[in-house]
């Protein structure tokens, strides 16, 4: 058997998305595993362990499953501190795949700590590596001055797009700007999009979904995805502010994080604090509901009962709430930005806005919610929109270079001589 193995670091495939660090990442590893693992590759996916109780290896359907190594504190600790860790989680991969007799034909890292990670292991054991980030620290910065991503994790970007056999990157856009911000070879790089679960994001009644959840009649709104400045969610509470004289009872929905605490206790989140501060000084906290994380399982209801699902974000790789939306039939409106781009074709599937302005968000959803024909134009065409997305399709096409590469490897451990 084939087996693979995925770095993944700082954060579990199987956590929660949508709180703390946990979103697509995390369901892009455990349904791509899932999937290649169904197709007949062993897939082990390593990750920091962070909570005794879990066990060392969890399996995730056939062939694939997650193991969790000691590096560093048994305990969640922020991303920017798990660097000073890798070397302690590359030893405990080692002793692991020792103690199992296990020989991998393939790396496929995720993120650039993974990517470290991963560019040390592909010297040692002289297989293939191939690298996606989710996010590049330079395009962060570039979106969000205030993101401030340090040098170190530029700088290993970059070691890492020289040095990985294949990189994959999910839309034309992030290909262009590692070509121009990282010098990347172009034919090194794979432009695969993410999957969404078409069997689990699909339509339904939504008026019945607007009843549900107990919003009758209203407007709806939805926000989803972990709640962090890069999100834009600020934006979208000037727009609800904007647009609550035009429609009476316009309810908004943010969905990740935590749900609003009990009156009187402060919520952990600081920028959920600044949000809730905004709405209290908006005087919009009629209008809007922050509901916290939602388990997948649940998230098709809200997707269903809104009217528009709205990302509002400074920079987005891909977003696979879009594509959730989207496949539900819910019509997405999106800064135009990232991998948004190619996701959203405005005026087909939803309508894309090139200013991150509340001015020009709150026209776009003003004329959205307006317009019943639109919306039901743009509704019909958004499941077909994202037909070519379903996880197995993705995999197949994720799967054939890394069948082709891995042919070709073998694992051999060489000695490690020389620094990377
Ligand atoms: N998500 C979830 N529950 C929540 C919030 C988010 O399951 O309460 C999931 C969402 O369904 C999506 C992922 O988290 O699959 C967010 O992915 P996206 O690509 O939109 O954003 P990222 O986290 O990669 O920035």
């Amino acid at each position: 058997m084939c087996r693979i193995a995925m770095i993944c670091v700082h954060s579990c495939p199987l956590a929660m998305p949508g709180i703390e660090d946990a979103g697509g990442m995390n369901v892009y590893v455990r349904e791509l595993s899932r999937e290649l693992g169904k197709n007949g590759m062993g897939i082990d996916i390593f990750t920091r362990w962070i909570d005794p109780r879990i066990p060392q290896v969890v399996p995730l359907g056939d062939h694939a499953r997650v193991i969790h190594l000691k590096a560093g504190p048994l305990e969640a600790i922020p991303k920017n501190q798990v660097f000073q860790h890798l070397p302690e989680f590359i030893c405990s991969l080692r002793r692991f795949k020792e103690e199992q007799h296990l020989h991998y034909r393939l790396l496929h890292s995720h993120y650039w700590l993974s990517g470290w990670v991963a560019g040390l292991l592909r010297q040692r054991w002289n297989v293939p590596h191939v690298a996606m980030f989710h996010t590049l620290g330079a395009l962060k910065n570039r979106a969000r001055p205030e993101e401030n991503e340090s040098i170190q994790r530029i700088e290993t970007e970059h070691k890492i797009i020289a040095s990985a056999d294949v990189l994959v990157v999910s839309s034309d856009d992030e290909k262009s700007q590692m070509v121009s911000l990282y010098g990347a070879k172009p034919d090194s790089i794979r432009v695969v999009p993410c999957g969404v679960d078409l069997d689990r994001f699909r339509p339904l009644d939504r008026l019945e979904a607007k009843r549900n959840l107990g919003l009758k009649g209203s407007p709806a709104l939805l926000f989803v995805g972990r709640i962090e400045p890069l999100k834009g969610v600020d934006l979208l509470l000037d727009v609800v502010a904007e647009l609550r004289e035009q429609f009476a009872n316009l309810h908004l929905l943010v969905l990740g994080g935590e749900a609003s605490p009990s009156p009187g206790r402060a919520s952990r989140n600081g920028e959920l604090r600044r949000l809730e501060n905004q709405v209290q000084r908006l005087g919009v906290a009629e209008n809007v509901s922050f509901v916290g994380a939602i388990d997948q399982e649940k998230l098709p209801l809200y997707y269903n009962a809104a009217d528009i699902c709205v990302v509002p974000s400074h920079y987005e790789s891909f977003s696979l709430v879009a594509a959730e939306a989207l496949a539900c039939g819910t019509p997405v409106v999106a800064s135009k930005v990232g991998g948004l781009q190619s996701l959203v074709v405005d005026h087909h599937n939803g309508l894309l806005v090139p200013w991150r302005s509340p001015q020009a968000f709150a026209t776009e959803i003003s004329l959205l919610l307006r317009n019943e024909e639109l919306r039901n134009h743009l509704a019909l065409a958004a499941r077909e929109s994202v037909f070519p997305l379903g996880w197995s399709a993705i995999a197949k096409d994720i799967g054939f270079p890394i069948d082709e590469l891995a042919e070709a490897a073998v694992d051999n451990e060489l000695c490690l001589c020389g620094r990377w």
